[in-house]
């Protein structure tokens, strides 16, 4: 292996100045089983309208933290965005455009449930700016989908999958695996691209939730091999997987979750959200607390020590299949890789295959990411007193 390079060259431009949005909507019809998100279930309690006038205003309120950095991306997310209403996306499409955001210039995606998707609903999220769906299939398997405790069927994804590819050609699906017996996710997955081609897809495993307590017979033993059916028909498909539970065909990225896994700022905004401002190095949350949130409660902010700081650069950025830079790393920390890193260990890790090094970056492998805790465990039992440096 190569000496790192200490020259400070190639900052990513991701992070100079540039932000991301988040809003959380918090509410859903009904839990799913297996959920550990942040969201309550729908009642005649819930006021989605008062909550977005509340979202608008916390929005105002903390624009300053941007510090007029460029926004390259917003996101609704949740619980299920797609039940405010267009009335309520109007009124955060409102509070973007007085700000001058262009969003033919920006990545801007919503969240949507498959059962909540109409024609109408669609034609209106598009006239407001949304350029990107994100749908929750999880499953494609009806068996699977009720013991997930999902709303919508297999018919629900395939009126919504009909419908969106008329209005939208970027979009995204989520797919769960490691849960739910005897599924041939290979299968599903051509169900699906057989209804409408997807520019984006998240995998992601199933790991038990902590809040909640789900059914035990969800979990199939059997993730691994559902994991690598998924991989090979996606890179059949020209995907491409650019991160640990994330593939895309070549310039469809997810820009938003780029932000996060590069270590970027992002402005989080709703009972649950939170943010980061990397000039600041500044996590700043607020509780998962509706009832917080409505009475501009609930905000707590944390400055995490240079340890957890460089712990979660790697956690992040070896997520990703091109890995983390070294001149960034430097950049970020004034101090070189090796001041925190023993060599002799990732040495090891590159001879076990896991990893990859030059003077540019370090990444994992494809074996790498799927054995990404591994990996992690080992760079961090040998991570280094700063002293000396
Ligand atoms: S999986 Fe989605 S729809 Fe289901 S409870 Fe969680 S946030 Fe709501």
């Amino acid at each position: 292996m190569k000496n790192i390079k200490t020259g400070r060259k190639k900052i990513s431009k991701v992070n100079k100045k540039r932000s991301g949005i988040y809003i959380h909507i918090p509410f859903c019809r009904k839990k799913c089983f297996y959920c550990d998100f942040y969201s309550e279930e729908i009642s005649s309690k819930n006021n989605l309208s008062e909550y977005t006038d509340k979202v608008v205003y916390q929005l105002g309120k903390r624009w300053n933290e941007l510090n007029s950095a460029e926004i390259i991306s917003i996101y609704i997310g949740g619980g299920s965005p797609s039940l405010l209403g267009i009335k309520n996306v109007k009124k955060i499409t409102q509070f973007f455009k007085e700000k001058g955001i262009v969003f033919k210039d920006i990545e801007f995606t919503m969240e949507v449930n498959p059962q909540d998707v109409a024609g109408e609903i669609l034609e209106a999220l598009k006239s407001e700016g949304i350029n990107r769906l994100s749908i929750g299939i999880q499953a494609f398997d009806e068996k699977t989908l009720f013991e997930m405790g999902r709303m919508s069927q297999t018919l629900d994804i395939e009126k919504a999958l009909s419908l969106i590819k008329e209005y939208f050609t970027n979009f995204s699906i989520d797919i769960i695996y490691g849960i739910g017996k005897e599924r041939d996710l290979e299968k599903e997955l051509c169900s699906i691209f057989s209804m409408a081609i997807p520019l984006h897809v998240s995998a992601y495993a199933y790991s038990p939730p902590e809040r909640v307590s789900a059914p035990e017979q969800l979990v199939d033993e059997d993730a691994e091999f559902q994991q690598n059916r998924i991989r090979d028909f996606l890179v059949r498909k020209g995907f491409e997987r650019y991160e640990v539970s994330n593939y895309s065909v070549k310039g469809k990225e997810s820009v938003h979750n780029k932000i996060y896994w590069n270590y970027g700022s992002w402005l989080g905004i709703g009972a649950g959200a939170h943010s980061f401002s990397r000039n600041k190095r500044e996590y700043s949350f607020y509780s998962d607390d509706l009832g917080d949130f409505m009475k501009d409660q609930g905000l707590s902010r944390y400055y995490p020590t240079v340890e957890e700081q460089v712990k979660e650069f790697l956690l992040m950025g070896l997520r990703l299949a091109k890995g983390i830079s070294l001149h960034e790393f430097e950049d970020f920390f004034q101090k070189s890789f090796r001041c925190f890193f023993d060599i002799k260990s990732i040495e090891t890790l590159v001879k076990e295959r896991f990893c990859k090094m030059n003077e540019e970056s370090l990444k994992c492998t494809d074996k790498g990411l799927d054995f990404l805790n591994y990996v992690l465990i080992k760079l961090f039992e040998n991570m280094k007193e700063q002293s000396g440096c």
